[in-house]
């Protein structure tokens, strides 16, 4: 058994505690042994006086990290691993250029191992950004071997495109193809879901086909819902940028003459195991929806807000119930992956819309960041919070920057002052993360270097 001990340990799903310690055994978290504990530590460290130290008992390592906190891992719920190779790639596009242009990339450009070396880069990212868990959705399946080889948690959602109602039985076949492949690999808390991309590059025929075989496999599901106006213009009347490329590829449309969500809802794919990605442009009814089929939702803050998309209606929705998780979304729409910044962006653009302090606060920011996101994905008896039982998964951040200090409450501190560069270690099942980069940065370098001729195209 090691115990770490550090200023503060946040469990999350209680308060702070001053002077904490977190039992690890066996990759998971225990219970304090008696003499190191609990409720008693914390009874100590409210009085102020001084912690019990010294030899640990028998069969104990004893870690100290002075001036730190010890957090659960974040859950990145909303993030594309293979698209890691495009940061900087698709600066100020529209979104319907955007989109296209990452498409043509992905599949005319790369490579199956440079995509690799993509998704693989995008894990040593999120390590050192503390992210232990993501809600990752792949295209080409590079990224679930990416985060097996760096021992990422969370849910793998396999990506499922086809405009076409003639694409859907074979989009089908392939899917199951892949699912079938990665399956034996699965682990209690690294998983396999699947992923209609979004309306205006999946047919209703193939949704419903996804959803059916989501059902029969039991796998989770996401979808990106109501990101752009673009967007909603397609469902609702077929009319818009994205309607005219489906015009002349020759591709039938029928406007569904409603929301976004409200046509996820008619194809029956609104149910706890969804989880919503995006969702910035809602109407009235939709809150209506949220609350009778409660999907989960991951917000996604800075992408939303990089891409011209707008700002999701948090508190509203908040208020029907749901869970909800954050998301960096991929750095190709975001760039950097710093759950701290993404915390700050959902608090600072709630409170600038709304004039109201509690539209966000920052208790409930670092939940959606840490317990929230493992919520969404289904796995937060096993992971998201400090609590024995639960894997140990966890993130120390050193707060003795000065751009940090002082430090009067660690949550405060942490999501108003922090950043990915006060992360100074992860661990993940109990292991700290250590991960050599020099090659992979040399292999991503050259990647960029070849498609450098493309960037202005
Ligand atoms: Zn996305």
């Amino acid at each position: 058994m090691t115990i770490y001990e550090a200023d503060w340990v946040c469990p999350i799903s209680s308060y702070p505690i001053r002077n904490g310690k977190l039992a690890v055994d066996n990759g998971k978290i225990v219970p304090l042994p008696l003499g190191e504990g609990g409720r008693a530590r914390e009874a100590r460290a409210r009085q102020g006086e001084a912690l019990i130290k010294g030899a640990p008992g028998e069969g104990r390592n004893l870690v100290t990290f002075p001036g730190c906190a010890i957090i659960p891992g974040f859950v990145n719920a909303h993030s594309h691993l293979e698209l890691t190779i495009l940061r900087g790639f698709l600066e100020d596009l529209s979104f319907t250029d955007w989109v296209p242009k990452l498409t043509r990339t992905k599949y005319q450009h790369l490579t199956r191992d440079e995509l690799l070396a993509s998704a693989s880069l995008g894990c040593v990212e999120m390590i050192r950004a503390g992210v232990t868990c993501l809600g990752e959705v792949m295209d080409l399946g590079t990224a679930w071997q990416a985060m097996r080889q760096f021992g990422l948690q969370g849910i793998a959602y396999q990506e499922v495109f086809g405009p076409a109602e003639s694409q859907a039985d074979e989009a089908i076949a392939d899917l199951q193809k892949k699912i079938d492949a990665y399956r034996p690999a699965q682990t209690d808390t690294l998983r396999l879901g699947v992923s209609p991309h979004a309306p205006y590059t999946v047919s209703p025929k193939l949704f419903q086909a996804v959803n059916r075989f989501a059902e029969q496999e039991s796998l989770r599901m996401t979808t990106h819902i109501a990101e752009s106006e673009d967007e909603g213009m397609f469902v609702r009347w077929s009319a818009g940028v994205f309607a005219k490329r489906w015009a002349e590829r020759g591709i039938a449309l029928v406007p569904a003459g409603c929301s976004p969500l409200a046509y996820l809802n008619g194809l029956g794919l609104l149910r706890p195991e969804m989880l919503l990605v995006h969702a910035i442009n809602l109407e009235d009814t939709d809150f209506d929806l949220l609350r009778s089929k409660q999907p989960a939702l991951v917000h996604c803050p800075k992408s939303n807000a990089k891409l011209a998309h707008g700002v999701a209606r948090m508190p509203e929705i908040r208020d029907t119930g749901i869970t909800i998780g954050l998301g960096t979304d991929s750095v190709a729409s975001n760039n950097v992956v710093d759950m701290f910044e993404e915390m700050r962006a959902a608090i600072f653009q709630q409170r600038a819309r709304t004039k109201q302090l509690d539209a966000i606060n920052a208790e409930s920011a670092f939940r959606m960041a840490t317990l929230g996101g493992a919520e969404c994905l289904g796995l937060s008896k096993l992971l998201g919070s400090l609590d024995p039982g639960k894997r140990a998964d966890f993130v120390v951040i050193d707060l003795t920057d000065p751009a940090v200090q002082p430090v009067y409450d660690p949550i405060t501190a942490m999501v108003y002052s922090a950043s990915r560069h006060n992360v100074r270690a992860t661990f993940i099942g109990g292991r700290e993360m250590r991960v050599d980069s020099k090659d992979l940065i040399e292999e991503c370098a050259a990647i960029a270097e070849r498609l450098m001729g493309l960037h202005k195209k």
